[in-house]
């Protein structure tokens, strides 16, 4: 038998954030713990006394969880304890180790026995990092961080300023003005430059090779490895770039270095170029993937390189699918 702890912080004492809460937060244990329902015993909950408006085990009851054998109570008033709190113990069945969630105000409540879990995926352009990251964090239920967005993001702002990207201090004026933040709606990473959504115009072949330009400056990397390390801190996330593994959370459990022969990468690339729409044919689809793995692959600073207890994986004739299935068998072997 395992308990499952877990706390989450609730918006406001009303029905609805309360159902959202307590949804989200049984959710999040299910999916990451991946519970089986016969392996659930009972789910337990607790509400700080400034929640009135409803019993959590309503709120479980109607957000899906109605099959368990569900309970709920009051904590006493603690003077300076968490307002609006709500906490859970799920007891289950089973002899593999279990993760214990606390989201929002209640992130920080336990951090000596809440884990968050992060995935590092590293690899060249067209390994098939993104699609395998997208499908992992879905399936495990936690975050996508594409790192390659923020990156892709200063990219743009100077095409934007027309600026000079081979000039050190045009590109550090920008960098240190820049108002760039990530954002997620419906699971999906929203990029967000200057307030303005530009999660699509990072994508054309003008910003990714130039994306591989400015990445190598050191007053950039130091940024953007500060942001994605905050983000990971905070919440379970499979992350994805080009060193993940060996700079920005070089302790990080689980880490994947997918490769692939250029051919095969540029004919991704390219087939993907050709559904959005981008002009560009397969030898210069080519031509600038190889141009991008030599600068991301020789840059002074963190280059493209797996780390040395990174799994391998060469998608080159695997489908999508087997990679996915793959790493995920991987990492149930550990959690
Ligand atoms: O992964 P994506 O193709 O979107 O990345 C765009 C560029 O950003 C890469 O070619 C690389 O130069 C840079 N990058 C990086 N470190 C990361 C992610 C991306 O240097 N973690």
């Amino acid at each position: 038998m395992k308990a499952i702890r877990g706390a989450t912080t609730v918006a406001a004492d009303n029905e609805e954030s309360i159902k959202f809460a307590v949804k989200e937060l049984l959710d999040e244990i299910f999916s990451v713990n991946k519970l089986r329902t016969d392996e659930v015993v009972c789910i337990m909950l607790s509400n700080t006394a400034d929640i009135k408006s409803m019993y959590p085990a309503k709120a479980a009851r109607e957000g899906g969880y109605a099959l368990f054998p569900l309970y709920s109570s009051l904590e006493p008033p603690i003077d300076g304890s968490l307002a609006l709190c709500i906490r859970v113990m799920v007891l289950c069945d089973r002899n593999k180790s279990v993760r214990h969630i606390y989201l929002r105000g209640a992130q920080n409540l336990r951090k000596d026995i809440s884990k968050v879990l992060n995935i590092a995926i590293d690899g060249p352009a067209g390994s098939g990092k993104s699609t395998i990251s997208r499908i992992l964090a879905a399936r495990l239920g936690i975050l996508y961080l594409d790192t390659g967005a923020m990156y892709r993001a200063i990219a743009l702002k100077c095409i934007r300023e027309n600026a000079d990207y081979a000039d050190k201090d045009t590109v550090k004026k920008i960098v240190d003005n820049l108002d760039l933040k990530v954002d997620y709606s419906e699971g999906m990473q929203i990029t967000l430059l200057d307030g303005e959504d530009v999660s699509e115009q990072i994508r054309t072949p003008q910003v990714s090779l130039l994306a591989s330009y400015v990445s190598a400056y050191g007053f950039v990397r130091n940024k953007m490895v500060e942001l994605q390390r905050e983000i990971a801190a905070k919440r379970s996330c499979v992350l994805d770039g080009r060193d993940i593994g060996t700079n920005v959370l070089p302790d990080c459990e689980f880490k994947f270095f997918l490769t692939a022969d250029a051919a095969v990468r540029a004919k991704r690339r390219h087939l993907e170029n050709i559904s959005k729409g981008v002009e560009q044919s397969y030898e210069e689809v080519l031509k600038d993937l190889e141009e991008r793995d030599f600068h991301d692959k020789n840059r002074a600073i963190a280059p493209l390189k797996q780390a040395a207890d990174a799994v391998v994986v060469d998608t080159s004739e695997m489908s999508i699918d087997e990679v996915a299935s793959y790493i995920l068998s991987k990492i149930e072997e550990k959690i």
